[in-house]
């Protein structure tokens, strides 16, 4: 634990405040974190800040006779909110009837006299009773950023998912379900309709925050450091962090830029088995966890979450434009964006994607989905990985397959899982043509493929996985591709013998190279590329060695 826990004293006399602050220091300063206040009401405050950084409260001792607010009308507020705290009265010999009386009512633990010296002997024996029985119960809070908003709102789901996919450790909040989410939602002062509320353990906030704004309070690094790179990747899944790797440890200056979080589709598998090397199989975080630490370890910067929109030619120089308007120099360029899922275009989706019904997700909401009903959509792997996952929270996992089986679309090896797991139910020939719900999924309704059947079933949570589509539309008019939008490279770029359109040089484009000299595209992205993580890593690691070719004729 970083933060001590606290002892709270509170006096009105300014004097017997600073003595007693004094003791507790000398005897209780090396473990807990000494603090002081001159009323009640300056003393309520200082709690609900301490509640808004999650720092624990051993102890209050206070003195019982204060103006405006006695010392056991504090204690019954303060246990409202640090109901384990335990509680100490400072009375004066005058005031012990109040003090007994206080023992009772309040739950006090303890009164003690003023004058207290020595302390040895009238103050730090009982208070050390009093600690050790706290520090026997205590359990050390959760130290870390902690999200407090509603389950089915979108705007919820995107921060929850951006600190997942960058592996930034959160506690969730449900304002619905936890009393905790609403006294800080209170102390916060902020609005309960207008959520989600971010908290960081230094005790600052954000309302609403995009992910943009978490990022930079948590210090990730979303803009370049320099104007100009010898290599600039765009995409941080396992092409191009493969990239950023073999290109910073051959020497090249590079940045990467990656608009979600790095790891990329990979990132959000809940277990990949068949990559080499891994003989159990690992979780796609833990893949990009540590290429990260390995690219970073070779000098690549990279930049996150930041968004790639625009790019331009100024020989040598390849110049691409960043979401915030800022721009990037290098003389090589490679393309590893991959492709997003694609969206089902049925009724009801665009008012409750978020809220219910969410694309992959896989890892960020099973943990809410306990015990209930979960539909997904899709017959490939990543269905597959995502039912297997979610069978282990849910009560019961139904797999919407359009096609007859599994097996034109899914490894075997998952398919085997799939079957020996008691909890998913595989329905084939089934589509989703509509989604229903007010504020959040409802019901969906399902069509049999082959009688055209529909039936509605109540649902909850329905996650999709449905094929993948390329987000190549800011290279229009510069770098080619085929009709779908997937980047074409190499000997693809050919037409009838002929060299691309443009093409000047003395020379065939490389094998992963553009139409644009120096511009490359890898894994995913590419047009005819086999969408598996070895392939995107294998295209990466080699696509260096081009640009060594390149380079070497440019500079
Ligand atoms: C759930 C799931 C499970 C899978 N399981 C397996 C498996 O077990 N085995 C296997 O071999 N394969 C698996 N795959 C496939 C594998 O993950 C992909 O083939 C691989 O990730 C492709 O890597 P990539 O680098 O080409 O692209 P991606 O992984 O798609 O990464 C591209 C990255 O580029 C970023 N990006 C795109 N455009 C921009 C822009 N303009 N600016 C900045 N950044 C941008 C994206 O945010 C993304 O992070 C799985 C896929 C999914 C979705």
């Amino acid at each position: 634990m970083t933060t001590k826990p606290v002892i709270l004293t509170v006096d009105d006399d300014p004097e017997v405040l600073q003595a007693v602050a004094r003791d507790l220091r000398r005897e209780y300063g090396d473990r807990f974190r000494v603090l002081r206040a001159e009323s009640g009401a300056v003393a309520l405050e200082a709690l609900q800040q301490l509640k808004l950084r999650n720092e624990p409260v051993a102890l209050f001792l206070v003195d019982q006779r204060m103006p405006q607010m006695s010392g056991v009308e504090f204690l019954e507020q303060a246990l409202q909110m640090f109901p384990e705290t335990k509680k100490a009265l400072l009375t004066a010999y005058a005031d012990t009837d109040a003090a007994i009386r206080a023992i009772n009512t309040t739950r006090i633990d303890y009164y003690l006299m003023k004058p207290w010296d020595p302390p040895e002997e009238r103050l730090y024996p009982v208070l050390d009773d009093l600690l050790d029985d706290w520090l026997s119960q205590f359990r050390p809070p959760f130290d870390g950023i902690r999200v407090i908003g509603n389950r089915w709102s979108p705007h919820s789901h995107e921060i929850k998912d951006f600190l997942a996919r960058n592996q930034l450790p959160y506690q969730w909040l449900d304002i619905e379900l936890s009393e905790e989410a609403q006294d800080l939602v209170k102390y916060a002062d902020c609005d309960k309709l207008n959520l989600p509320l971010v908290l960081f353990s230094d005790g600052s906030s954000l309302l609403k925050p995009s992910p943009l704004e978490v990022a930079a309070k948590i210090g990730l690094q979303t803009q370049a450091g320099k104007p100009f790179y010898d290599l600039a990747i765009v995409g941080g899944g396992p092409g191009g962090l493969a990239a950023a790797v073999y290109g910073a440890s051959e020497g090249l200056h590079t940045v990467l830029i990656e608009r979600e979080a790095p790891g990329g589709q990979a990132g959000t598998s809940s277990r990949i088995e068949n990559y080499l090397g891994f003989p159990v199989g690992l979780s796609g975080g833990d893949l990009a966890r540590r290429a990260v630490t390995q690219a970073r370890r070779f000098g690549v910067e990279i930049l996150n979450p930041q968004e790639v929109q625009g790019i331009r030619i100024e020989d040598p120089y390849r110049i691409i434009t960043l979401a915030d308007g800022s721009e990037i120099s290098c003389h090589a360029l490679i393309l590893a964006l991959g492709v997003s899922w694609r969206r089902l275009n049925v009724p009801g989706m665009d008012r409750l994607t978020g809220a219910g019904v969410y694309y992959g997700a896989a890892q960020t909401e099973a943990l809410a989905c306990q015990g209930e009903e979960v539909y997904i959509v899709g017959g490939a792997n990543s269905a597959g990985q995502g039912a297997m996952y979610f069978s282990r929270y849910a009560h019961h996992v139904t797999m919407l397959v359009r096609g007859e089986s599994l097996a034109s679309s899914m490894s075997q090896y998952l398919i085997d899982q799939i079957a020996e797991t008691p909890n998913i139910t595989v329905k084939v020939h089934s589509q989703v043509v509509e989604v229903k719900g007010e504020t959040n999924l409802e019901a969906i309704a399902i069509q049999n493929t082959q009688t055209g059947e529909i039936e509605v079933v109540p649902a909850n949570s329905l996650f999709i996985f449905i094929g993948a589509v390329p987000r190549t539309e800011w290279l229009d008019g510069i770098v080619a591709r085929d009709d779908r939008g997937f980047v074409l490279t190499g000997t693809d770029l050919s037409q009838n013998g002929h060299r691309p359109k443009g093409w000047t040089l003395d020379r065939e484009p490389f094998l992963l190279e553009t139409n644009v000299p120096g511009i490359f595209a890898v894994g995913d992205v590419r047009h005819g590329s086999i969408k598996r993580v070895a392939s995107s890593v294998g295209e990466g690691s080699i696509c260096v060695q081009f640009i060594h070719r390149y380079l070497s004729n440019v500079l």
